[in-house]
């Protein structure tokens, strides 16, 4: 039966607006006296509107400024995009140089989260038992794993995002929907999280730089030829990795197909 969480075992969320909070010096200075120093990842380009001062799974505790989004064009390029999603590949482009190799962070950190996992079922308290210390160290130690894999792969897909949104004017992108209902494999799984991320990134950027994005439904793409249009009779397998148009003869790798066919759908012309 599912479990509620019980209020004392919740974390902490604390918010403040206008008048609750300070800054000052480098430190947070909130209502009620309380003043804490800050490791900041950058500088806030203006004045903080609220902060939520939170503690995460490992126990570290963060702050969290709102504050007003400055908008800035980005000059216009000239060029444009299309992008198709994969597992291999998260991303494959019309552009050699903006595809997006699949990010391997998880597989190297993979051994050492089993290792603290077979730790915690190990230690795992008994009902109604309170949770040992030994318990609560692995548990801590897998959050961190967690945080610093999110993180990274958070890294990655800014990065090529910024890249992408900076080199071009229109971006075509299939409009990929996760199918978590589907009996899929851990792998596909974890694939379609990284996907919709980063599908979520690069939207958000292109919309703040004033680029525009075409979402294109990913229907039938692996089946129709960015050439000449014509489309298949039969989807080809997900082995076969070239596509073969039986109608005018081009031939170019499966995905790179796929991501021109973005473009045509979207109404651009590639190049
Ligand atoms: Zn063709």
């Amino acid at each position: 039966m599912p479990k509620f969480k019980r209020k004392r075992e919740a974390r902490v969320t604390l918010n403040y607006t206008q008048r609750g909070f300070r800054l000052k010096e480098g430190r947070l200075h909130l209502a009620g006296g309380i003043v804490v120093r800050l490791v900041r990842s950058r500088q806030l380009p203006k004045r903080p509107s609220s902060v939520r001062v939170y503690q995460d799974a490992t126990g570290a505790w963060y702050a969290s400024f709102v504050v007003a989004r400055v908008s800035e064009a980005l000059p216009e390029t000239g060029r444009v995009i299309g992008v198709d999603w994969g597992v291999k590949d998260i991303a494959t482009t019309t552009s050699d140089a903006h595809d997006l190799p699949h990010p391997q962070h998880g597989r190297t950190t993979a051994q050492k989260l089993a290792r603290y996992q077979r730790m915690m079922s190990r230690r795992r308290p008994k009902r109604g038992q309170a949770a040992s210390k030994g318990y609560r160290e692995a548990r801590r130690q897998t959050a961190k794993l967690h945080r610093k894999v999110a993180a990274q792969r958070q890294d990655t897909g800014r990065k090529w995002a910024k890249r992408v949104v900076t080199d071009h004017d229109e971006i075509a992108v299939e409009d990929f929907r996760p199918k978590f209902l589907a009996k899929t494999t851990m792998a596909r799984k974890a694939a379609d999280a990284t996907i919709g991320a980063t599908k979520r990134t690069l939207l958000e950027m292109a919309r703040k730089r004033g680029r525009i994005v075409h979402l294109i439904n990913p229907a039938h793409t692996t089946m129709a030829c960015a050439q000449c249009g014509a489309r298949a009779k039969h989807a080809p397998p997900l082995s076969e990795r070239t596509y073969t148009c039986t109608a005018c003869g081009a031939v170019s790798p499966r995905d790179k197909n796929s991501a021109r066919v973005m473009l045509v759908r979207a109404g651009l012309q590639p190049g």
